[in-house]
């Protein structure tokens, strides 16, 4: 194994492992306003989901069973060989794979057969970018039920009284939580693309992920549409894996991308509790 492939080996293990601080904060906050508020469904699951993140912790073993699509977000100086640096990828995967690290979790979409390695074409994802001269690498393990919930809307949608405004996107996001229900493993984190094509919207909305908890968008209308959004989605009582409570999502962030004059889509993509984001520089 070299360098560059034991170091995303060790942001994989970290990855698949460690919660990131914030969402850790933003669950305690959350099981101490149930148990505040008398919720004790929702108390108990949370408090089940903190002493999970620390059991994981302390043996070094997966969050959850479920080790998620492998997302890789990397920016790399123009000379760099992409091909090295997929070659260390692989290796690092196969050998999580072997070690119990990642779940076996690619499957051929055409026989069923799951290749028992976490690669095949598409997997892992690699969403390609430009840097100065270091490798900067996100890497998002993304479950499967969160991802299964994601959806996309085509505005104007009459179903729903959606209209090509703000309000219709607020519409868009309260449909798509309600659907979800319990489905997903809320309390769930909420990122929504206001426009671009349809791949775009997916795109962005999933590389939001690596917004921390409460930071809000810099631009002031969406950072005050995501507040009050949020507060309306804590209060359609989902909760916690559906189970009732004050909190469905610990946060929800929106991007706004220019669109197509034709097109107005809306993409919600949900983020479970386990929210597995790891983040490594090499210079
Ligand atoms: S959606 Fe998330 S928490 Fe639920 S089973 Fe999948 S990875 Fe685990």
């Amino acid at each position: 194994m070299n360098k560059l492939s034991e170091q995303i080996y060790d942001l994989i293990v970290r990855t698949s492992t460690e919660i990131p601080e914030d969402v850790e904060t933003a669950l305690q906050r959350a099981a101490e306003h149930e148990k505040n508020a008398d919720n004790s469904l929702a108390f108990d699951q949370l408090t089940l989901m903190l002493e999970n993140i620390s059991l994981a912790r302390e043996t070094a073993r997966p969050l959850c069973q479920d080790t998620g699509v492998i997302n890789f977000y990397v920016d790399v100086p123009v000379s760099f060989d992409k091909v090295e640096f997929i070659a260390a990828a692989e290796e690092a995967i196969l050998r999580a794979t072997g070690e119990g690290i990642l779940r076996k979790n690619s499957v051929c979409s055409l026989s069923g057969k799951n290749s028992g390695t976490n690669l095949g074409v598409g997997a892992p994802a690699f969403y390609w970018g430009e840097s100065d001269c270091e490798i900067r690498i996100k890497l998002l393990l993304k479950g499967g039920g969160s991802e299964n919930v994601g959806i996309q809307y085509s505005l104007p949608d009459t179903s729903l009284n959606a209209d090509r405004d703000l309000d219709g996107v607020r519409r868009c996001i309260l449909d798509a939580v309600k659907k979800a229900q319990g489905k997903g493993c809320p309390p769930s984190i909420i990122s929504v693309a206001i426009g671009g094509d349809r791949a775009l919207g997916y795109a962005t909305s999933k590389k939001a992920f690596f917004r921390k908890i409460g930071e809000r968008s810099k631009n002031p209308e969406l950072a005050k549409f995501e507040k009050t959004v949020l507060k309306e989605i804590n209060s359609l009582g989902i909760g916690t894996m559906g189970l009732g409570g004050d909190i469905t999502s610990l946060d929800l962030f929106v991007t706004a991308l220019n669109r197509h004059p034709a097109s107005f889509f809306v993409t919600v993509s949900q983020m479970c509790w386990s929210c597995r984001r790891g983040e490594l520089v090499v210079s």
